[in-house]
């Protein structure tokens, strides 16, 4: 009997077309098909929005040296100061604070998570954001907001990018050196580098050779097209604009370049799925309706919704909370345990059918010329990309300005001449192209070996982990004193990463406080509680590698070469946040070491340097 009957669709059919059309995507050069924007291309690459200052080299020293200026180190830098923690430096190797939001400013740029949840310490800098999806500016105010609030500028080190970190056993503290000169000391350092920083470029043949005008969305040239994030790109309304890459970035900046150019070609390799944005401006009432304690509420609701927990009330209700349950496996590798697992597998993947059958309607719906609409439609799993959303991509479709060009049977762009985009035969006379075409995954921080660590007796920490990553909840790991890292790993995930670097910041400083209350010589996990956790990591992880395998090549999957998604803990950031909340209820003997023979205790007063 086919097991169509009642569905509408035919879940073999389906099943069969994913695989095509994964198949008719997958390269064997996976992840190395791309280029760094670096060397030849290092222009790519540079700060468009700050001119970069000389200085002396720096070799003084401070209590904690926070590396990266996003939200993972603003709310680091945060959460120390409200546990008095004065003497704290961040670094960055952008021109401010920001992180992603400092970089990226193309048109469009919107957050793409509900902005009550999504920006952090909203009640404590007293701010409630303009729109439901705040614009990126707008954001990366409130980043600069946020510095200046806890005073966070006051030792902070711009455009400088940490080259070594070594531990100093004699002075029980970290030796850090930069692209700077610096040689400064810091009895703590917490790595908060991001994993999607580094922009990079398609491995298009001719790519070099390419003379008209070009740049990475993360570094957009306003220069040249006139306007702002809002739009109003005059310096385009004479030049016919390619852009290459419909990830969630080209969903956001499309629009404007359709509106602005006088040609746009739009080159997609892999359509987005594009649900339903519905963006609006704030309610004044309700801002002002909101007690004490409400973003607290709402993000831990949010993530508990989109977590797959039990939830009574979704407070947040969008796209996001719509769709827990196809993102629950992906994410967290979370299952619901109350059903036998084939038949949990079977509802999942219907579930999955549901909705992308809905996303392709949409399509259908909105695009007027039938051959754009099918190139528009994704033929994959919910989660096997980044879910998009927007309430005028599709939309600018329908503009005779705007054309379609399918790449997927050439594996992506052909070649670049001089002056033209090729696909297969066809070229695309252009005076400008606009590389939306995403970030390097894992070549910021520790894993990436771009900031080398030594530790005890000089041993590289990627010595350490040859085998794999060792830590305790992510955060620590034995022979590496006083060392922090902020991100996934061993620790927890979710689609609001915001709120996953809240909770390791407020834990970070929790843990600093308590060994500056205790006098602890330094933090550093036991071996057995580390390995406690490395064995909790492995015996709860559940396997994503057949869903992973079915993907169309993407980020998530290292281009379908990946068949493992995640190594954070698997039951899920609620559960993972609350074995943290319980850890911090004992005695944190796990980390605290009190041993004080010879070494200054970390009570110390260590600014003892000039303050800017
Ligand atoms: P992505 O990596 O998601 O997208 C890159 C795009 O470039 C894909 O469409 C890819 O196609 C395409 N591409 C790559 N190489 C070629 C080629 N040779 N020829 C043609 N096309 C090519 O990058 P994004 O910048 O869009 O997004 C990265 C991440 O940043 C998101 O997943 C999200 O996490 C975050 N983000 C968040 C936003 C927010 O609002 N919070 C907004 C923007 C980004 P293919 O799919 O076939 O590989």
């Amino acid at each position: 009997m086919s097991q169509s009957i009642g569905l509408g669709f035919d879940p073999d059919e389906l099943r069969e077309k994913y695989r095509r059309e994964r198949d008719r995507r997958l390269r064997p050069d996976g992840n190395t098909q791309y280029r760094r924007a670096a060397g030849e291309f290092g222009y790519y690459a540079k700060d468009p929005y700050t001119p970069r200052v000389e200085r002396e080299p720096l070799t003084d020293r401070v209590e904690v040296l926070v590396v990266g200026g996003g939200f993972g180190g603003l709310l680091t830098g945060a959460r120390l100061r409200e546990a008095g923690v004065d003497s704290v430096r961040m670094l960055d190797e952008a021109g401010d604070f920001g992180g992603t939001w400092y970089w990226n400013r193309y048109p469009g740029i919107q957050c793409d998570i509900e902005s009550y949840v999504y920006m952090p310490l909203l009640e404590e800098v007293g701010y409630v954001p303009e729109w439901r999806y705040a614009p990126g500016e707008e954001i990366r105010r409130h980043a600069v907001a946020i510095g200046r609030h806890y005073g966070l500028y006051r030792d902070a080190v711009f455009h400088t990018r940490v080259t070594r970190l070594r531990w100093d056993e004699d002075a029980a503290e970290w030796s850090v050196d930069t692209d700077r000169g610096d040689a400064m000391r810091a009895r703590y350092v917490v790595v908060s580098s991001g994993t999607l920083s580094q922009p990079k470029l398609p491995g298009i043949p001719g790519i070099e050779e390419f003379r008209g005008h070009t740049f990475h969305t993360s570094r957009w040239d306003y220069g040249y097209t006139g306007g702002t994030q809002d739009g109003g790109l005059t310096g385009l309304a004479d030049k016919d604009v390619a852009v290459v890459g419909t990830g969630a970035t080209g969903l956001q900046v499309v629009p404007h370049l359709a509106r602005d150019a006088r040609r746009l070609y739009v080159f997609q390799r892999t359509p987005s799925s594009v649900d339903v944005r519905d963006n609006r401006p704030t309610d004044p009432a309700w801002a002002a309706s909101l007690p004490p304690g409400w973003q607290r509420e709402r993000m831990e609701n949010f993530l508990a919704v989109v977590s797959g927990e039990n939830v009574e009330h979704d407070l947040v209700h969008d796209g996001w909370t719509a769709t827990a349950r196809l993102q629950r496996k992906m994410l967290t590798g979370a299952v619901d345990t109350t059903l036998d697992p084939e038949e949990r597998e079977r509802l999942d993947e219907l579930a999955d059918f549901v909705k992308m059958n809905e996303i392709r309607a949409r399509v259908d719906e909105i695009v007027n010329d039938p051959s754009t609409a099918e190139s528009l439609k994704p033929w994959y799993r919910y989660m096997c990309k980044r879910p998009g959303f927007s309430d005028e991509y599709l939309q600018a479709f329908n503009m005779p300005s705007v054309t379609l060009v399918d790449t997927a049977d050439h594996g992506g762009v052909t070649r670049m001449t001089e002056s033209a985009v090729v696909v297969g035969d066809a070229e695309y006379e252009v005076d400008c192209v606009i590389f939306a075409t995403g970030f390097e995954t894992g070549v910021s921080g520790v894993l990436s070996g771009t900031l080398p660590v030594y530790g005890r007796g000089g041993t590289p920490l990627l010595e350490t982990w040859a085998r794999g990553p060792r830590t305790l909840h992510g955060f620590y790991t034995h022979g590496y004193p006083n060392l922090f890292h902020l991100g996934s790993l061993q620790n927890a995930n979710s689609v609001n990463f915001v709120h996953i670097l809240q909770e390791q910041a407020g834990h970070i400083a929790a843990v600093i406080a308590a060994a500056r209350k205790t006098g602890a010589r330094y933090i550093e996990p036991t071996p057995e509680a580390e390995e406690a956790w490395c064995t909790t990591i492995r015996e709860s992880a559940t396997d994503n590698s057949a869903f992973l395998a079915e993907c169309t090549p993407g980020y998530y999957n290292a281009e379908g070469t990946r068949r493992q998604a995640t190594t954070s803990y698997s039951p899920g950031p609620v559960a993972f946040h609350r074995i943290l909340a319980a850890w911090r209820e004992g005695d944190l003997s796990d980390v605290l070491v009190t041993d004080t023979s010879g070494i200054p205790a970390a009570t110390t007063n260590l600014h003892d340097h000039e303050e800017g």
